[in-house]
């Protein structure tokens, strides 16, 4: 779907996927005007082919656009745009716990001229391909960065945007190299306190069976994975805080056995266990022995993915039938 201003919305098309053509001045290249969404389709019990909260990605990507100085798309063409995609994908939807139809869509700017501004044309894709299980198995080691930040206060953390993900590629290298999965980034102002992975957010499980998460200060990612954890733990009646907690918390908790499991969450990796933290200082810390899945997190898994598939009930209309 293409805008202009003046003009709006317009020009809406599924097409087979192919090459674009660019100008070579389009803003995007320079000024890195572009903002995407992350949401995956799957084969329900009755074969089905269902959405996970689209809604709430819609609303994200509204945001996302209001921090990039980019137009608003209305909800309601977010959906049916992804609607018609995965509609014309069926067959590519597949079958299996772990599996899915991982959907990207995408917005960026793309009128050719070099000036610092907001561009006035715009190019709005969808684009989707089949996809298993993000980890392959068992806990998650992860390595705390304690050189690079992802997001500053009043930066663009809370968007989400290419970006924060460029500056994010190296840490998560550095992640890599120290043998790990993935980055926890700190934040950029005490380096103390922990705000999320490199395409998660994180959660901590406590021996009093109460559960928290790092609040939305605006230098995170509000993953609708997350809201929806907090939105089943609290239905299960419990105690959830959303609280800044410092790495050297984590780390003495997880020490003592006061925290009892650390869990990811996202759409890529639905809810996956952390078993190992690493840091420079402070070498490799276990969790909960660094096995599996402690009974938390498979409990708030196991209501996740079975709303997701429909086996448990849709208490709160989450899953949008596509058909
Ligand atoms: N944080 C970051 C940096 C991410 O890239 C993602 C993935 N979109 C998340 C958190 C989790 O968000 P969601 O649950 O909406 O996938």
């Amino acid at each position: 779907i293409r805008y202009k201003d003046g003009e709006g919305w317009h020009d809406a098309k599924v097409m087979p996927r192919g090459p674009l053509t660019l100008d070579p001045s389009a803003a995007v290249l320079h000024y890195a005007q572009e903002i995407f969404e992350g949401m995956k389709a799957f084969r329900t019990e009755d074969n089905g082919i269902a959405i996970f909260r689209p809604d709430a990605n819609a609303r994200r990507f509204r945001s996302s656009a209001e921090r990039m100085a980019m137009p608003e798309l209305p909800e309601s063409l977010f959906i049916r745009a992804v609607d018609e995609l995965v509609k014309a994908d069926r067959d590519w939807v597949p079958s299996g716990e772990n599996a899915s139809l991982y959907i990207r869509p995408f917005m960026f700017a793309n009128d050719a001229f070099l000036g610092v501004k907001p561009a006035s044309e715009y190019l709005f894709l969808v684009i989707a391909a089949p996809v298993g299980a993000y980890f392959s198995s068992g806990a998650v080691t992860v390595w705390v960065s304690e050189t690079y930040t992802r997001a500053a206060p009043g930066g663009t953390g809370a968007a989400k945007c290419g970006g924060n993900y460029a500056a994010s590629l190296l840490a998560q290298a550095e992640a890599k190299a120290q043998g790990c999965d993935q980055v926890v980034f700190l934040d950029a102002v005490e380096h103390r306190y922990i705000e999320e992975m490199g395409g998660m957010n994180i959660f901590f499980v406590f021996d009093d069976g109460s559960i928290s998460t790092p609040g939305l200060t605006g230098t995170i990612l509000p993953g609708i994975t997350r809201d929806s954890i907090l939105t089943i733990a609290r239905e299960k009646g419990m105690t959830v805080r959303e609280e800044a907690y410092s790495i050297d918390q984590w780390l003495a908790d997880a020490k003592s056995g006061r925290l009892t499991e650390t869990f990811a969450c996202g759409t890529a990796a639905a809810v996956s266990p952390i078993g190992a933290v690493r840091t420079k200082s402070g070498g490799e810390v276990k969790i909960s022995g660094g096995t599996g899945p402690g009974p938390v997190t498979s409990a708030l898994r196991e209501s996740l993915i079975g709303t997701q598939r429909g086996r448990v009930a849709d208490t709160y209309n989450w899953v949008h039938r596509v058909c």
